[in-house]
């Protein structure tokens, strides 16, 4: 760890780590942060909604003069939704591509909006891959725009954005992203990929509580976004030009979540930006994935696919292996893991984004190791046919 990296706090008030994509385990200081009342139309909150915004479009990097930051209340999934709504026009139409539930949820959201789509269900995890993306545009020219999920949590798939983009933007259409849990571990600068707007939210990797998400958009697709929202809520379009005039949210914003997530926001610089950040999330999944592989356990995806984010492993084979029990025997250690969302084969995920580092992994592995033991697990192997699963991915 370098000297600039913060402290990483015990458990607080002996809670568990929650080894979960978010909500996550947050810092003492961004805890302490909610012990204020903030007046929304004061000019101190201004001035904290402010900072905020400069502050996330400062992690574009170069280019970042050509974007705004727009905050909207609510989980990440309302981010997306007025993202989608905004910035599809009602005569446009989305290609969605999807590995799992945060692609398919997408498609959802378009199909409630009446937006035309068309779906690419890669299933589980296989990623959408820039040849047939490029295929899929240069077959329907009435497709305007391109949804990409920038790592699917579901999975803990890295999809391949820079690709994508390269294929969207040769074929003429416009790229939106679903960065909610790789912004700010994963960089996402405009000069390197290409897109029109990017969705995150402040619970994930900025490490902050939940309460609100926010888009970050070309200004020009900002201005010509307007009229465009179904919704009076969730109008990226008059939340922005508000925001721009008067410096305040449209509607109550949630001021405590405001205030700790600047606190996690300077953190996050602390600690050394992006690269930081992305950095230590790096070493959690190595070394956690290290320590459980030793233990017998496989992950789903192969090396290449693996983000810094979440890391799914099979349920091993073995019929003293029951989930519910290996869940609680670890929540009685400390450590909340999170269930798996395959449809194929039965699979847990553990999370490396949080107020934890390499340590921390490293008793994760050894509280894996002592359950297995006391469940009377022999083999942490998978069985055959998640194996056989797996194999797809090669091919
Ligand atoms: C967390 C997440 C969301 C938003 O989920 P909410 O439960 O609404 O906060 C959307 N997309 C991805 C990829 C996510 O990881």
């Amino acid at each position: 760890m370098t000297a600039s990296a913060p402290q990483i706090d015990p458990p607080f008030l002996g809670e568990p780590y929650l080894l979960t994509p978010g909500p996550l385990t947050t810092s003492y200081e961004v805890k302490q942060a909610m012990l204020r009342d903030w007046g929304s139309w004061d000019d101190d909150f201004r001035a904290m909604t402010r900072d905020m915004r400069s502050r996330l479009l400062a992690l574009l990097g170069e280019g970042a003069g050509e974007y705004d930051c727009v905050p909207m209340q609510g989980s990440g999934s309302f981010a997306v939704e007025a993202m989608l709504a905004s910035f599809v026009p009602r005569d446009g139409k989305a290609l969605v591509l999807a590995n799992g539930a945060y692609g398919l949820r997408s498609a959802q959201t378009l199909q409630y909006l009446g937006r035309a789509y068309q779906l690419l269900d890669k299933g589980d995890y296989l990623p959408p891959r820039g040849d047939e993306v490029a295929q899929i545009l240069a077959n329907d020219p009435s497709i305007t725009h391109v949804v990409a999920i920038h790592c699917e949590t579901s999975s803990g798939i890295l999809n391949p954005v820079e690709e994508i983009s390269e294929a969207v933007y040769a074929a003429g259409r416009k790229l939106l992203i679903d960065s909610m849990s790789a912004f700010g571990a994963i960089e996402l600068q405009p000069s390197q990929i290409r897109y029109e707007a990017m969705v995150s939210s402040a619970n994930k990797c900025i490490e902050g509580v939940p309460g609100f998400g926010f888009v970050i958009a070309r200004k020009a697709e900002l201005e010509a976004a307007r009229g465009n929202s179904h919704s009076l809520s969730l109008d990226v379009h008059a939340q922005w030009a508000h925001m721009e005039k008067t410096g305040q949210w449209r509607f109550t914003p949630p001021t405590h979540v405001v205030a700790a997530f600047l606190e996690a926001l300077k953190a996050h610089e602390a600690e050394g930006g992006v690269a930081g950040r992305g950095g230590r999330y790096t070493r959690n999944r190595d070394v956690m994935v290290a320590g459980m592989r030793d233990l017998g356990f496989e992950t789903l995806l192969q090396n290449r696919w693996l983000s810094p984010i979440i890391v799914t492993f099979f349920c091993p084979a073995d019929a003293n292996f029951v989930f519910d029990r290996f869940y609680d025997l670890m929540k009685e250690k400390g450590f909340i893991i999170y269930p798996g969302k395959l449809t194929v084969v039965d699979s847990f995920r553990v999370g490396c984004i949080g107020q934890m580092d390499e340590h921390v992994m490293r008793q994760v592995v050894s509280a894996a190791k002592e359950t297995l033991a006391e469940m009377g697990v022999a083999s942490a192997a998978p069985p055959a046919a998640a194996l056989e699963e797996r194999a797809k991915l090669a091919a």
